[in-house]
């Protein structure tokens, strides 16, 4: 559970002005949420963020050392579209840990914002040479700390109304089109999603259960092997143009788009 003064703060906000990427009910084409991996040891304030990046339309992945971040990140979870590290952490500070993201090819070019308590320009200037994005002082306000995370996904990540080019498929995210080597293709909604989450990560390896996450959601119940039965019919879409290569099996994992063949 929330302390009380959290839970007042999370109750006076109003949530109007932040971003709903995700709106349930809109049409059957749903916006992929943008995830967010929280890296905070004190529960109050991590669940804060969670609650409140959550409200805001983002997917959250909470972890609370920077070891266990690392872990999520390695058992083929995908990465992140942003990262939030507190820079206190038992073990593992999160200064270190942003800069082991940085020599990581899979996460280099992860934005990451960085939650401090302390204000002084040295430590900041040192969190941007770590290679954080952006940084914000606790206490923070949850409407800042979403309008910063906004401002951050705006200015690093792939932009919502984009095209996503690869391999000659052409995924238009706008009106939800695709086209492979110029020729109209029939996709459903569930295949479109699939194929843009995969190639949103190239060459990154997806399990079953957060493909199911961010491709059907967390409130729809669903077997794993529905996962299996959409990937067969995303092939069999790509193998009329002879690339149903490009969606690997990845042995104990599940799948990926294999970005380099
Ligand atoms: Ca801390």
């Amino acid at each position: 559970m929330l302390a009380d003064p959290f839970v007042k703060v999370v109750m006076k906000m109003s949530y109007c002005g932040t971003l709903m990427r995700l709106e349930p009910n809109h049409s059957q084409h749903t916006a992929m949420p943008a995830s967010v991996l929280i890296v905070e040891d004190e529960p109050e304030i991590r669940e804060l963020l969670e609650f409140t990046l959550s409200r805001a339309g983002y997917e959250v992945i909470p972890a609370a050392t920077a070891e266990s971040a690392v872990s999520i990140l390695q058992n083929g979870q995908g990465v992140p579209d942003l990262a939030i590290l507190d820079w206190m952490l038992p073990g593992q500070s999160g200064v270190e840990l942003a800069r082991r993201l940085r020599r990581d090819p899979d996460t280099q070019h992860l934005p990451t914002l960085m939650l401090t308590a302390r204000g002084e320009e040295a430590d900041k200037l040192k969190s941007f040479e770590s290679g954080v994005d952006d940084y914000v002082t606790k206490p923070f306000s949850p409407r800042e700390l979403v309008a910063r995370v906004k401002a951050l996904l705006r200015r690093t990540g792939i932009p919502e109304d984009s095209i996503l080019v690869m391999q000659g498929i052409r995924l238009d995210l706008n009106s939800h089109r695709i086209t492979i080597d110029g020729d109209a293709v029939h996709i459903g909604p569930t295949e479109f999603r699939l194929l843009e989450l995969l190639m949103r990560h190239p060459d990154r390896a997806f399990d079953r259960s957060t493909l199911l996450d961010r491709v059907w959601g967390r409130s729809v119940y669903v077997e794993e092997r529905t996962v299996d039965v959409h990937v067969l019919r995303l092939r069999k879409i790509l193998a009329r143009h002879k690339l149903d290569h490009l969606i690997q099996t990845v042995r104990g994992i599940g799948y990926r788009f294999a970005a380099g063949t």
